[in-house]
């Protein structure tokens, strides 16, 4: 690695260094306590993949380039130089973690793994190290949000072919079934790329009788996968200026934790609601807005927490009241709520591939599955939802994988 490369990764890391984020790096004790926390070290157990010796990467370059003794001797201290072997080192670490923040839960300081694995996605976009796959995603992303002016018409018309199948969930929706850029509604649904996230929402929303109009970007945020803020932002910002313009207000996120979660927690402050899609079903079924038939679902179900809407998002009894009102045969798996274990596909792993490292480091989560005896597991995530079906299929649990707002839509009570 050359001289100025170092320079502009120093410089890079400076630019993260603020106060919380000090705290994160000066004060761990190595108590421990986060060890076991970790799914993949739970399943995997090498050192490495513990929260506290992922951070130890970033430490340790902290050490050697921000702190006195690191500056002055960095012979005596574990300090580690910008080079090749740190760079790998950093991807193991950063591409490792799913950014569940369960350890956090259970470190004495409140340590967030997430946020110190932050500065190693940082630094490896710096080094031009980073999964090349997570950033083409985010650049495609970026630039479909830009060409929207020469698909609209295109998408429109995808929209009217979707009709049919939201009338076959609800066939009092109205004309259009799915309105589209429609002001002044008062839902903006951000849906992800793909019918099976548009149709059955609209038919709940069109059951309770809501005001919405579909949003004409897609949720999901590549920019976070792979830690590029500048990225990140640019796909958040285009949904917040949609919603301005359309002067709705509240934006309901499709089932995709991370895009609920870049939403909810890191846009600041604006003048619309922000809700995960499930807030939105359990409002309508507590205000007797829509009705379902809990008769129709028998099979046992059990729920997974997603970890961006769940332990870092808050809403973890919604998707229960949900689940109870489709049906009696609800499971809890253990631990659940805060403590569920995480699906092993955040952090972009999904979208990286990663079969085997995925599946390898989810042993923990496929033995939790399937002590719970269910044949179905419902979630509220799509990355959740691709996870589990790799592992349900990998691990034979024999168990489908349904998303929260289809079992609702399926069960949808229709008028006479
Ligand atoms: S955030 Fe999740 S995956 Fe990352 S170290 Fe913590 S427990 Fe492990
Ligand atoms: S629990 Fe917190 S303080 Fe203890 S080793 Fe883990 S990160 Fe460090």
């Amino acid at each position: 690695m050359d001289y100025a490369t170092k320079e502009s990764l120093k410089v890079l890391f400076e630019t993260k260094l603020h106060g919380v984020m000090r705290m994160y790096l000066d004060t761990c004790a190595r108590c421990g306590l986060c060890v076991e926390s970790c799914h993949v070290y739970a399943s995997m157990p090498e050192a490495k993949y513990t929260a506290v010796g992922r951070a130890e990467v970033v430490r340790k370059i902290f050490r050697r380039y921000f702190k006195r003794e690191g500056r002055i001797a960095p012979w005596l201290g574990e300090v580690l130089e910008f080079n090749d072997g740190t760079m790998e080192k950093l991807y193991e670490a950063a591409f490792s973690c799913t950014g569940c923040r369960r350890c956090m839960v259970h470190c004495p300081f409140g340590i967030d793994t997430q946020a110190v694995m932050s500065i190693a996605k940082a630094l490896l976009i710096g080094a031009d190290k980073e999964p090349k796959i997570l950033s083409m995603l985010a650049d495609m992303s970026v630039a479909k949000g830009e060409g929207m002016d020469e698909t609209r018409d295109s998408y429109a018309e995808a929209l009217v072919n979707l009709e049919p199948e939201v009338k076959a969930l609800w066939p009092a929706s109205p004309t259009p079934a799915i309105p589209y850029e429609k002001t002044c509604a008062n839902v903006l649904y951000v849906a992800l790329a793909g019918s099976h996230s548009i149709v059955p929402a609209a038919a709940i929303m069109n059951a309770a009788g809501e005001n919405w109009t579909l949003s004409s970007f897609e949720a999901v945020n590549f920019g976070t996968f792979v830690g590029d803020a500048i990225k990140a932002k640019a796909i958040s910002d285009r949904i917040i200026a949609e919603a301005l313009r359309l002067g709705v207000k509240e934006v309901a996120v499709v089932e995709c934790g991370t895009a609920f979660r870049v939403l909810k927690q890191q846009i600041g402050e604006q003048p619309f609601r922000v809700s995960a899609f499930v807030e939105l079903i359990d409002r309508y079924l507590t205000a007797g807005r829509i009705t379902v038939d809990k008769s129709l679902h028998k099979d046992l179900t059990t729920y997974h927490d997603p970890c961006q809407i769940a332990r870092n998002g808050g809403v973890i009894e919604q998707p229960r009241r949900v689940l109870r009102a489709v049906t009696d045969y609800f499971t809890e798996m253990t631990p659940n709520r805060e403590e569920n274990w995480c699906c092993g596909g955040g952090g972009g792993l999904v979208a990286m591939g990663e079969l085997e490292f995925r599946m390898k480091s989810s042993k923990v989560k496929a033995d939790q599955l399937r002590a719970t005896g269910a044949r179905v597991v419902a979630t509220a995530c799509e990355n959740c939802h691709s996870q589990l079906s790799d592992l349900t299929e990998h691990y034979q649990l024999g168990m489908r994988v349904e998303f929260l707002s289809n079992l609702v839509a399926k069960a949808l009570v229709k008028p006479s």
